[in-house]
């Protein structure tokens, strides 16, 4: 239900646990995060209140090195119940990908049976998961993750926005939309993707609202906005002018 991916030089996890608490308003059963860094991938995720999930943070070592980055997600189950294992952010099977949606995906269970057919085994019962199977089979293609979710967003059907990054890419995230919000934050050395303003505004007030059927790429030196035909388009720039 609310959506929050960060890079640049701030502790990642902690941007995204600010970020969720400002989304709390929207509502949500379960929250998680994922923290790409030189480690590879780390996901936490916790059914319940934030306070549940900023508990399994607890204790956590600072994220180190100087390439990182975090998704961090509020749900508000469509598609199996409230649990652990049904929060986002879902990983792939091969564990590369990190994945967090919001919406509902109208053909995953023809998806789902064409991936079990494959062998694919799921770790959750969302529509959500399929997209992160589905990721990670395309970026082990060709390993361009905006390549990869522009192929993906192809095959659904439905409404999302996804945050996706991958364990040999720290410091990127990849986003989409269609029929649900997405806007990025600009900063200086640092970028958001956020379904609402609201998730960042303490950080930056400069914004870029996501067109339908786009795909952004965000790290640290940049940020790159396509069509699904993987033309670059120009986004909607704009400073938001809130008193806060
Ligand atoms: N349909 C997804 C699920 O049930 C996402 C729900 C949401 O938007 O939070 O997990």
């Amino acid at each position: 239900c609310g959506i929050i991916g960060y890079t640049g030089a701030k502790d990642p996890v902690a941007v995204a646990v600010e970020g969720l608490r400002r989304l709390e308003y929207r509502g949500y059963d379960s929250a998680g995060i994922a923290l790409a860094d030189k480690g590879g991938l780390r996901t936490w995720k916790k059914s319940g209140k934030l306070a549940n999930l900023e508990a399994a943070l607890d204790g956590r070592e600072a994220a180190e090195g100087d390439v990182r980055s975090a998704i961090g997600h509020t749900r508000w189950a469509t598609h199996g119940v409230p649990s652990d294992r049904n929060a986002h952010p879902h990983a792939s099977q091969d564990g590369r990908i990190a994945l967090i949606h919001n919406g509902i995906i109208e053909n995953f269970s023809q998806l789902r049976s064409e991936l079990a057919a494959q062998g694919t085994a799921f770790a959750s019962d969302t529509d959500s998961e399929v997209a992160a199977q589905l990721l990670a089979a395309e970026y082990a293609e060709d390993g361009d993750l905006a390549a990869a979710m522009r192929r993906v967003c192809k095959r659904l059907e439905g409404s999302f926005t996804f945050l996706a990054q991958a364990a040999d890419h720290p410091g990127l995230i990849v986003g989409a939309r269609r029929n649900s919000p997405l806007v990025a934050g600009i900063g200086e050395g640092e970028y958001f993707l956020a379904s609402d303003v609201a998730a960042f505004i303490s950080h930056t007030t400069e914004a870029i609202e996501l067109g339908q059927d786009q795909v952004v790429s965000i790290s640290p030196a940049g940020l790159t906005v396509t069509s699904l035909d993987g033309e670059e388009v120009e986004g909607k720039r704009y400073s938001v002018d809130w008193d806060i």
